[in-house]
């Protein structure tokens, strides 16, 4: 705005828009002057993506959108809607991509597969959520009387960095979106979390950042040798530096860390394996590391198959049994067919209960 000669309010009034309102375009900033929306409308492009096509779980609870990027790429980003405590507080997190495709091509990825295209801007990892907030506050203000505006509560309440791609790889502009979610569009840093594959270099650099993002690792393996053959990645950085890392996050920020566990049958899903994991976690401070089990979805090309519900329950049982905290992922993603990770047409087999694709409202 100061560049273009004008006053530093109209900046102000700029931001609003774009980070609190459910306007989609500069033509609806109705408190800029009409000769500055053209410009505004000339000189750039409102949103980096456009929605393509939407998947909307039969339960209605979540949503998957298809979006194209400026030059043609496609990514996905996901809307899931729960009330964890069933008390009327609903949680709206998106999942967030932040390359299209992906360079470290675990076994089981579909994303990790497809090879690797390029880095998202912040801009594109930004847009995801607002996008996802215009159409929360859209339909908000279509059930109330009073119209516009009439959204009090965060439209998104919490931003998983968990799509396609690897955000420590994309390390400074997956920070700038953190920055522009956390001080344009107000959400707590406390409120995302970023998913790594496990580069321990990054992990050490984010813990240095006086930020109180959360932090996953994407774990599978309780050893080196089951690891590094489901994800390539660890040859680099073995478990033992992997571990150091984490307990340095955790001394630093103050937040636990929690250990994504994709159960593949047969690979990793035993009682051998879940006590292995127990003894490994046992270095972190207690209570600090967590283990969120999550149900395999479509895997690429059959290699593996998603453990038994009976398999999942017993290595569940042997990591209560040696007090180790831990969650079972709900399996909404694979619901539709788009559990995180497994984006844009490269999960299948699982699309249960989805609509077909319908264009994007
Ligand atoms: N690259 C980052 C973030 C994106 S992957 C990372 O690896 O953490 C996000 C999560 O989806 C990871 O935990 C990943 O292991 C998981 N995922 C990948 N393929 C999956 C599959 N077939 N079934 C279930 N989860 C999968
Ligand atoms: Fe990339 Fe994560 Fe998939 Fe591995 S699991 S290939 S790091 S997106």
């Amino acid at each position: 705005m100061a560049s273009w000669g004008e006053p530093s309010f109209r900046a102000s009034q700029l931001l609003r828009w774009v980070y609190g309102s459910e306007a989609a375009s500069f033509d609806e900033m109705t408190d800029l002057p009409e000769a500055l929306r053209g410009k505004l409308s000339a000189a750039l492009h409102f949103e980096s993506l456009a929605p393509v096509t939407r998947v909307t779980s039969a339960d209605g609870k979540t949503t998957r959108t298809l979006f194209r990027l400026g030059d043609g790429k496609a990514i996905e980003a996901v809307l899931m809607e729960y009330d964890p405590l069933g008390l009327g507080r609903e949680r709206r997190t998106v999942c967030v991509s932040t390359q299209a495709g992906c360079a470290f091509g675990c076994a089981f990825c579909a994303t990790g597969q497809q090879g690797f295209e390029r880095s998202l801007t912040p801009g594109e990892i930004t847009d995801q959520v607002l996008h996802y907030a215009r159409v929360a506050m859209k339909e908000a203000a279509r059930h109330t009387s009073e119209g516009e505006g009439a959204w009090k509560r965060p439209p998104i309440t919490n931003v998983v960095f968990m799509g396609m791609g690897e955000p420590l790889a994309n390390y400074t502009a997956t920070l700038q979106a953190i920055e522009n979610l956390n001080g344009g569009f107000g959400l707590g840093a406390r409120h995302m979390t970023v998913s790594t594959v496990g580069l321990v270099p990054q992990i050490k650099r984010l813990a240095r950042e006086g930020l109180q993002v959360g932090l996953a690792i994407s774990l599978h393996a309780p050893n080196d040798d089951l690891r590094q053959r489901l994800v390539p990645a660890a040859k680099k950085y073995p478990l033992d530096a992997l571990l150091e890392a984490c307990r340095d996050y955790i001394a630093r920020t103050g937040r636990r860390v929690t250990f994504e566990y994709v159960m593949l049958a047969g690979v990793n899903d035993s009682r051998r394996e879940a006590a292995e994991l127990a003894r490994l976690l046992r270095g972190l401070p207690p209570g600090a590391g967590h283990v969120n089990l999550i149900p395999a979805n479509a895997v690429p090309k059959g290699l593996f198959q998603p453990s038994s519900k009976e398999s999942i329950k017993a290595f569940q049982d042997e990591l209560i049994r040696r007090h180790i905290p831990n969650t079972l992922r709900v399996e909404r993603g694979a619901l539709i067919d788009a559990g995180c990770g497994q984006l844009r047409g490269g999960g299948r087999g699982t699309g249960v209960g989805g609509r077909a694709p319908s264009p994007d409202p």
